[in-house]
């Protein structure tokens, strides 16, 4: 199944080799992996950055690791981007082709409808720029469900529920794969649970 990703998406391994247990092509367009997002050579990974856009922690520092100083260098003309909401950048020293960045909402129970709204928000505004951009293969960080705090059983729904309208909007014919990429085994455990009830297994 591995080799078969990887020759599908033009993904390169990684250098570590997967991490444990947890691969799955759920279908043909849609995927699951357990893995580090900075290792793989898709048309654009998504990056679950804060609202400066300037680098920050978890996945955001990772990336801006990844990919050198020129990558905060072009973000700092971009002037912040708002929470729910996504803009786009080169890759420089990163394998894929653009990074986009979205702002997940820092997850509040008192305020769940906007909080939910927000990151239905992120999923699809980072298609959409990456429809505008040509980009066929996008790789999503499990945005908001590290320090951000957003339970991972509802952010893997939101996320599934959101790509899947998306999928099937006129845009959406646009886009060859989409791959839920995660470090943690709950994000994994979460997306296998619930993918099945929107999309349908291949
Ligand atoms: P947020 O601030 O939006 O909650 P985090 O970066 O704290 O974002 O966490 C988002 C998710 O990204 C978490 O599940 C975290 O384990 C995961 N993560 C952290 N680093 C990487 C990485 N290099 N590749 C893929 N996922 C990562």
């Amino acid at each position: 199944t591995l080799s078969l990703l990887y020759k599908l998406n033009r993904i390169d391994p990684s250098p570590l080799g997967p991490l444990d247990g947890a691969t799955a092509t759920h279908n043909d367009r849609i995927s699951v992996l357990r893995n580090d997002i900075t290792t793989l050579a898709v048309d654009a990974i998504v990056n679950a950055a804060n609202r400066s856009l300037l680098g920050g922690g978890g996945v955001d520092g990772a990336i801006h690791r990844a990919a050198g100083p020129e990558l905060v260098a072009e973000c700092r003309n971009l002037g912040g981007c708002d929470t729910g909401s996504s803009k786009i950048t080169e890759a420089y020293k990163l394998p894929c082709k653009k990074v986009i960045h979205t702002v997940g909402p820092i997850y509040n129970l008192l305020h769940r409808q906007r909080c939910e709204a927000a990151l239905q928000g992120c999923y699809q505004s980072a298609l959409q720029l990456a429809v505008q951009n040509g980009l066929k293969t996008i790789a999503f960080s499990a945005i908001s469900t590290g320090v951000y705090g957003y339970p991972s059983p509802a952010a893997a729904r939101i996320a599934c529920s959101t790509v899947k309208d998306f999928l099937e909007s006129k845009d959406g014919k646009k886009l060859d794969r989409i791959i839920f990429i995660t470090f943690e085994e709950k994000d994994v455990s979460s997306y296998n649970r619930i993918l099945p009830r929107f999309f349908p297994p291949s």
